[in-house]
């Protein structure tokens, strides 16, 4: 008889794992509570305009051709991608860079801002080549179990860069503001302030010049589809519409799932659903965290995002665009120190439809805005809708042009809806932060240290926020599962 395991929730991390799962013989269900499966990263279509509803940038292509080829296929076997050039667009309040899709022409890009810097760029990047040969190939694939695993003969030698902060290590490098915020975006992603992340991390700038920015035919929602094909040819099974409101634990073991109200037998349970909401679907006494302990973590922002359908194409902008106009430092106080509704916000658009045109209609532009917030924050109508006016007012300038009469429709996304779409924690976007001490084993575990045969994978556990590490996370479960 094959084990049986059900996944609650089909994001990336869930869905990397019924692969790796069903491949090891086990008898796979995903249940998805929503009515199509990829979790953050669901596709909105409408009026001939479609939209990646949460990650755009692909970043990272070999985790992904890793992924894959555990599988014996490639990624072009799924989808295809293209790497874009450029890269982004960086937009200041009198000056807008574009980062080219070659190191040498990076390099030359800074050069031609500040003199001198193309030098100490380069030293940056190859040191943050060897953090990445180091983290992304192999320290970020170990389980988050003991501290051990992050003693290597490699890592011992940078143990200093895990003390030191990335903003520091940028400002020794670079004086010119604008090349410091350049400097600094990638470890965004991460989820905390480049102050309070580790320089270690300058790895994400290696994946942002040395292996560039590409964008998969039909969007990041095209993976997510490549991935269920995958999964089902092993056999893995989806229901969508199906929310799971009860973890079944009898003598300290998982029995099974209440899905739409049946209780479904399982030998084992995954759940790739934001782990404080896993947890809460758990009786008391089996839960591992307080709410005091998820309420003293670093969270990575929310958002109020913005899907716009304009009835044009626009001018002056690339697909991913960078708005860095306004003070960053302000913005981050106003996420991380005191949370509050920014007063000037940092924000950041793609238009896919730039280099993908079956994304709008033909002589039109597809939009999605977005603004980071602080997690559980207020969320209103009129809130959404006098940030809309602010940034569009904005974007109108620093571009140059006119929009608010082009609207073919506008929907808006904030904290309320990713609650209610992805029951998750304070209406977090990406999960929990990387700082140093929210790293590896002093993440929330892949493991349950209460019960046996339950599971957790996804950007609140290891190794931690974004697409490739959740692919990744997949994988580790999946082998933990699998001992
Ligand atoms: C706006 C935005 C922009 C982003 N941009 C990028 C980017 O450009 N590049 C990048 O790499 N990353 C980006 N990220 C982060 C990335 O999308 C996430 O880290 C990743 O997709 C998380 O995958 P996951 O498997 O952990 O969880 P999720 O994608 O959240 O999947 C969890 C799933 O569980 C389901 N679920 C919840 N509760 C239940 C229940 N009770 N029963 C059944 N199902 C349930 C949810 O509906 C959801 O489908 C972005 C995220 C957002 C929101």
């Amino acid at each position: 008889m094959k084990k049986t395991v059900a996944i609650i929730g089909s994001g990336f991390s869930s869905l990397s794992a019924a692969c790796y799962l069903a491949k090891e013989g086990f008898e796979v269900s995903v249940f998805e509570k929503n009515e199509s499966l990829g979790g953050r990263a669901s596709q909105l279509k409408i009026k001939g305009y479609t939209f990646d509803m949460g990650p755009s940038w692909y970043w990272m292509p070999d985790v992904f051709e890793r992924f894959f080829n555990d599988f014996g296929y490639k990624a072009s076997d799924f989808y295809e991608i293209e790497k874009l050039n450029p890269a982004y667009s960086v937009f200041f309040e009198n000056d807008k860079i574009d980062i080219p899709d070659s190191l040498e022409d990076i390099y030359q890009t800074f050069e031609d801002v500040e003199e001198g810097s193309a030098r100490a760029l380069k030293l940056f990047i190859d040191d943050a080549k060897s953090n990445y040969d180091v983290a992304i190939k192999d320290v970020v694939y170990r389980p988050g179990i003991s501290p051990l695993e992050l003693v290597t003969p490699k890592t011992v030698k940078k143990l200093g860069q895990f003390f030191g902060n990335i903003s520091k290590e940028v400002r020794q490098k670079v004086k010119d503001p604008k090349l410091v915020s350049i400097l600094e975006f990638p470890v965004l992603f991460l989820g905390a302030k480049p102050k309070d992340t580790p320089a270690f991390y300058n790895f994400m700038n290696y994946a942002d010049f040395g292996l560039g920015t590409w964008q998969p035919k039909g969007g990041m929602h095209a993976v997510v589809l490549g991935m269920v094909k995958l999964a089902k040819s092993l056999g893995v099974k989806f229901q969508v519409n199906s929310s799971v409101s009860r973890i079944h634990i009898e003598n300290k073991q998982t029995k099974g799932i209440t899905v739409n109200e049946e209780f479904l037998a399982f030998d084992k349970v995954l759940s790739g659903a934001d782990y404080h909401h896993s947890e809460t679907l758990l009786d008391q006494q089996y839960r591992q965290y307080s709410e005091k302990y998820w309420d003293k973590k670093t969270f990575a922002p929310s958002s109020l995002l913005f899907y716009v359908g304009f009835d044009k194409k626009l001018k002056n902008v690339s697909h991913h665009n960078l708005f860095f106009d306004t003070d960053f430092e302000k913005h981050a106080y106003e996420i991380y120190d005191n949370p509050k509704w920014p007063t000037e916000p940092l924000f950041y658009a793609n238009f896919t439809s730039i280099t993908d045109l079956k994304t709008a209609p033909e002589g039109c532009e597809n939009a999605f805005f977005l603004v980071p917030i602080a997690p559980g924050i207020e969320d209103t109508e009129e809130l959404r809708s006098q940030y809309f006016d602010k940034i569009i007012t904005r974007f109108e300038e620093v571009t140059g042009q006119s929009v608010q009469n082009n609207i073919n429709f506008k929907k808006s996304f904030c904290v309320k809806d990713f609650v209610s779409r992805y029951n998750s924690y304070k209406g977090n976007a990406y999960g929990m932060a990387n700082t140093l001490l929210q790293t590896a084993f002093l993440r929330p575990g892949l493991r349950s240290k209460k019960v046996k045969n339950l599971f957790f994978t996804g950007q609140l556990t290891v190794p931690g926020p974004g697409v490739p590490p959740a692919l990744i996370s997949g994988k580790l479960v999946a082998g933990l599962m699998i001992d």
